[in-house]
């Protein structure tokens, strides 16, 4: 057999495994690179990817087991698509066959190469997207048109900075417009699957005869999977997705967009734990497309490198149709008269009274309130017993509406006792307050009200998120109580007040990006009054605070990003955080923290004396139990990118004879570029 028999697959194994995900097969027929397969792996058949023809290496074609299967009916996966699996495998430490084959639809690989063939020729089938049919569309603004033509002079990664209302989609659809007409396929990714419907379907009414397609993890396997082919095979015009979109195979990609690119959900949390937003930017790079990152807060990360010219920024600076952002009032709660043994209350007075001159003129509010539940935690009064969860360092969770104690850490639920569990007394009350008991509050003092509420909690059921917004979007609510969760993206028409309940604990959070995601989270927040230029003028935002003098409170006052992000990159430069370095979190789970602990230690002595690199102690994490497991993480810090890699490539194959020293270890692994500390 010569040397084109004689094939290199990326076969799914996990990290470090000691074969390593790159292996040598027997092929009969030299095979092109991208070329699905069936492999033989032990005793098993694994799929696997047809990865490069390493003519370099001596030929031992005699002693390789053949391929089992070539599914050959798939067109390969580009040059340009196994470009990006490598250097995300590389960058985040994982193996190449693993992250390759995690990121294709899972059905994929159940299918034989016959039951593949039909598919793909069925879809092969489908008349091709028409293209061209004329919309009407709304005329540009200066701003927007000079965006716009910015991006059509050069592909440098570019910030289109504009808050909430200021026709960042309108600046998207004409760029993608701009793509389709050149032949070419777009890439949109938003943070969440919630907010994919209402720009599909901004898309579908913009480009009516063409096809678009979307990739989250909401869809079923076989839609999925439908999706993919369309994309991969070119057929589909258009891709809308969450992060694991970034991922898709597109041949004739011309445009990416990230929009609210400074989102923590475009970070995956497990596995490869990869930035979308900065493999998109990798991407569009090595492709020559441009990428737009669109934020009315960019993350200080993206902000930093506009100021080192990195990125261009395209500004919007004013909401269409002249709506200005909303006035920012800051209620100083220390005002407030302090009663001996009673909590403050929900609401100051004076807020109270704005919402319900609202109500009285048919206006809408909105609550914020960021803790789910009726209270975070149940107390008796007599011993001083706290709803903790036995399998977590956490409290659990009162909700009322079930009257259940619940983790939000581990799911683990339970009636509520009638009595202490410890001391028998009947006296238990709730402590603090979430969005359940803020809800009831209301219904209370605003009585008559329309009072309604939208969190995890009640949504949970299949299109209960919809149903809720529609009869917000109706007027059939006069407050309505939320989370995060109804901060972003969504539309409301008829809210002239937003009020943050209680955020003030963000501000002395342990986690150095904790004021970052406020600010983002309050102006998020704060564009939601007021979209119309008739009612910007009589549009507030309140925020509750022990705190009226602290800086993030006083820039969010001036809708100043700029100058929060001054004053933030100013501080992180001092402290030498990100974006000035660069760190990798080791994490380990055991059976106890000492395991977890002493397996970290033994990590750390590895990779002591490296220079300019910092090894941090292990600490546990905020929750360092998790269903009875306990956790720790070591913090790695390095001046430049390239130190932090090169450390990684070669520290992180060493660590795995360690674990067999460490008995009680479940699992370790790497977090490059961590967002959560
Ligand atoms: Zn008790
Ligand atoms: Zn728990």
């Amino acid at each position: 057999m010569d040397l084109d028999g004689r094939v290199t697959v990326a076969v799914e194994a996990p990290q470090h495994a000691a074969l390593g995900t790159l292996l040598d097969y027997a092929s009969e027929q030299p095979l092109a690179p991208g070329t699905l397969v069936r492999v033989p792996l032990g005793r098993r058949e694994v799929p696997g990817i047809v990865w490069h023809r390493d003519a370099a290496l001596p030929a031992t074609a005699a002693q390789l087991r053949p391929l089992a299967e070539v599914l050959g009916a798939l067109p390969p996966l580009a040059a340009p698509w196994r470009r990006l699996v490598d250097f995300a495998a590389a960058y985040y430490q994982r193996a190449v066959g693993e992250l390759a084959l995690a990121v294709l639809p899972p059905e994929l690989r159940k299918l034989d190469p016959a039951q593949l063939e039909r598919r793909v020729a069925k879809l092969q089938r489908q008349a091709p997207a028409a293209g061209g049919a004329v919309v009407e569309r709304p005329a540009l603004t200066a701003e927007q048109s000079a965006a716009l033509e910015a991006l059509a002079e050069s592909a440098q990664p570019a910030l289109l900075h504009g808050v909430t209302g200021s026709g960042k989609t309108e600046v998207y659809l004409r760029a993608a417009e701009a793509a389709l007409a050149a032949g070419q396929q777009a890439l949109v990714l938003v943070p969440e699957i919630n907010l994919t419907p209402q720009l599909e379907a901004r898309f579908a009414e913009r480009f009516p005869d063409r096809r678009l397609v979307s990739l989250h993890s909401g869809l079923t396997p076989a839609q999925r999977l439908r999706h993919w082919l369309l994309a991969h095979l070119g057929a589909a015009d258009l891709v809308l997705g969450t992060r694991l979109a970034v991922f898709a195979s597109l041949p004739r990609l011309g445009l990416i967009v990230v929009d609210e690119e400074h989102d923590p959900s475009f970070k995956q949390q497990e596995g490869a734990r990869y930035s979308a937003r900065d493999l998109a930017v990798w991407r569009a790079v090595d492709a020559g497309v441009p990428v737009l990152l669109g934020s009315a807060t960019p993350s200080l990360e993206t902000w930093q490198r506009v100021q080192e010219g990195r990125y261009r920024r395209l500004a919007l600076e004013q909401r269409i149709g002249g709506g200005a952002m909303p006035r920012v009032r800051l209620f100083d709660m220390g005002q407030l008269p302090r009663e001996k043994g009673r909590d403050a209350p929900a609401l100051a007075p004076p807020l109270l009274a704005a919402i319900g001159a609202r109500i009285e003129r048919g206006e809408q509010s909105l609550l914020l309130l960021n803790r789910r539940g009726y209270a975070p935690v149940l107390q008796c009064g007599a011993c001083g017993w706290k709803s903790g969860c036995p399998h977590c360092s956490a409290w659990r969770v009162f909700h009322k509406a079930d009257r259940t104690l619940r983790c939000h850490h581990c799911g683990f639920t339970e009636r509520v006792p009638r009595a202490c569990p410890d001391c028998g007394n009947l006296d238990i009350a709730p402590i603090g307050r979430g969005t359940e008991k803020l809800q009831e509050q209301l219904a209370a003092l605003l009585p008559g009200a329309r009072v309604a509420r939208i969190d995890a909690d009640s949504t949970r059921g299949v299109g209960m998120l919809e149903s809720q917004l529609a009869e917000v979007h109706a007027g059939e609510v006069d407050v309505l109580v939320g989370t995060q969760m109804v901060a972003k993206g969504h539309d409301f028409r008829g809210i002239t007040l937003v009020a943050a309940v209680n955020p003030d604990a963000a501000l002395f959070a342990s986690d150095f990006r904790a004021p970052e995601r406020l600010f983002a989270l309050l102006m998020q927040a704060a564009g939601r009054a007021g979209r119309s230029a008739e009612q910007a003028a009589r549009s507030e935002m309140w925020i509750q605070t022990w705190h009226p003098r602290h800086a993030l409170y006083a820039a969010l006052q001036r809708h100043d990003f700029a100058a929060f992000a001054a004053s933030q990159l100013a501080e992180r430069r001092a402290a030498g955080l990100p974006p000035f370095t660069h760190l990798a979190l080791l994490r380990a789970e055991a059976k106890s923290a000492a395991v977890a602990g002493a397996f970290l230690d033994d990590a750390a002595a590895l990779g002591a004396d490296q220079p300019g690199l910092t090894v941090y102690p292990p600490v546990p994490p905020t929750v360092q139990r998790v269903a009875d497991v306990e956790r720790m993480q070591m913090l790695l810090e390095a001046p430049s990118r390239t130190q932090l890699q090169r450390f990684l490539a070669g520290w992180l194959p060493a660590l795995q004879p360690l674990r067999a020293r460490h008995k009680g270890l479940l699992r370790w692994a790497v977090d490059v570029d961590p967002l959560a500390i």
